[in-house]
């Protein structure tokens, strides 16, 4: 393909990516082969749905060098990899896909590929490096070398798909993802014993083994709801929107917990309750989240700790210093200066709870190390606070 195909087809990819769920916001990457010497990528930190072929970016193949004002994506390094070691290699996506992000977080060294066509005889798993860096990059090539399919899972942080098309790559992708629900089933049923596999039975199971002991879970989880902040308090979205300020007498159990939030953060305008199955059990558990994925690192830092009990001053002192806390049979409380960015925490604790559900099969051993959770987390709220959002200033 020429340089401008190359271009649309990447923006094209990009778009799917996000609507296939494969990738959330600006979180993994898309490149294309022009010829044997070049290939263009997504730029760094631009949202796939507006994004334009012109500021898809031109990069060499033999030292991943760019010109232009345009930053190319931090990983461009290891799609020239791919490139170089693969000549029948034209197209390559980075992706944080949900069940290869669980499976990678594993410790394991490769994964059965379950008689998938594309994905070889197994999936390797590559070993660990903070993004960005050397030690990836040599990770990466190490466990190509012992690839035969189209895809490898990297530790703790997403998947490398790639393949002689478009098409091709995109099949890699779905079938690694369809390979690693069959895995963690597959653990499941090995670990309990059992002959039924679904998300009720996995989360009861984790609990069980977590708690030590049975219990018999409450069927609804308590309700906390959203909310936003105003001038001089906060509405709360239960059944009907209620307004509250901070001055009021009286609050109702839930609004109380959101005024002592919102006074005790100013970086805080919007509280989003997820009591999905994941953070549900997770908070059950009485389990803090701990570091799984890069991306949970670096929005919401080295944890998410369990509230003590659903007092409001226990869930305030939980949540110091972090943007999620869990809270004792309500899920987690995803906080943020914006109602997107509560999103992006969501997605990501959403995440890493499964993740933290599925390694516990295998005893749970590997986290990420708190250094690199904090250097991440440094790096990120660096980065991010430099562009231009619109964050509303907190009163
Ligand atoms: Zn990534």
């Amino acid at each position: 393909v020429n340089e401008q195909m190359a271009k649309e087809l990447v923006v094209r990819a990009g778009i799917a990516l996000v609507e296939s769920g494969l990738i959330a916001r600006t979180w993994g990457n898309v490149s294309c082969r022009v010829d044997e010497n070049t290939f263009v990528i997504t730029p760094s930190g631009r949202s796939y749905e507006t994004l334009k072929p012109d500021e898809i970016v031109l990069c060499r193949i033999d030292d991943a060098s760019y010109e232009g004002t345009i930053k190319p994506s931090s990983e461009k390094g290891i799609h020239a990899l791919l490139y170089q070691t693969h000549s029948d290699t034209n197209f390559v996506i980075h992706t944080h896909q949900l069940m290869a992000s669980v499976i990678s977080a594993t410790g394991l060294e490769r994964m059965p590929s379950f008689g998938f066509a594309l994905l070889g005889k197994d999936v390797p798993i590559a070993e660990y490096g903070l993004p960005g860096t050397k030690k990836l990059r040599e990770g990466v090539r190490k466990a190509l070398t012992k690839c035969d399919g189209h895809t490898i899972i990297m530790s703790h942080h997403g998947a490398l798909c790639f393949g002689e098309n478009y098409d091709e790559t995109f099949s890699a992708a779905q079938q690694l993802e369809d390979a690693c629900r069959a895995f963690l089933r597959k653990l499941y049923l090995e670990t309990s014993h059992t002959t039924v596999f679904n998300e009720a039975a996995l989360q009861r199971f984790y609990i069980s083994t977590v708690l030590g002991e049975k219990i018999s879970l409450p069927e609804k989880a308590l309700c906390i709801y959203n909310s936003r902040r105003t001038p001089d308090g906060f509405v709360l979205e239960a059944e009907n929107e209620t307004v509250y300020h901070f001055t009021d007498s009286s609050f109702s159990e839930a609004a109380l917990i959101h005024c002592e939030i919102y006074k005790s953060r100013k970086d805080i305008n919007y509280i989003c309750q997820d009591a999905g199955g994941e953070l549900f059990a997770v908070s059950l558990a009485k389990a803090a989240l701990r570091p799984l994925l890069d991306d949970f690192a670096q929005i919401v830092g080295s944890s998410a700790r369990n509230a003590q009990s659903t007092q409001p001053h226990h869930i305030v002192q939980a949540l110091r210093g972090h943007l999620g806390v869990l809270v004792p049979g309500g899920g987690a409380l995803c906080c943020a200066a914006t109602q997107s960015d509560t999103q992006a925490v969501r997605l990501v604790m959403e995440k890493d709870a499964l993740a933290q559900i599925g390694t516990q099969l295998l005893g749970g051993k590997h986290e990420l190390s708190l250094f690199d959770c904090l250097l991440m987390h440094f790096v990120y709220t660096k980065s991010y606070s430099k562009k231009a959002h619109t964050i509303p200033a907190a009163v």
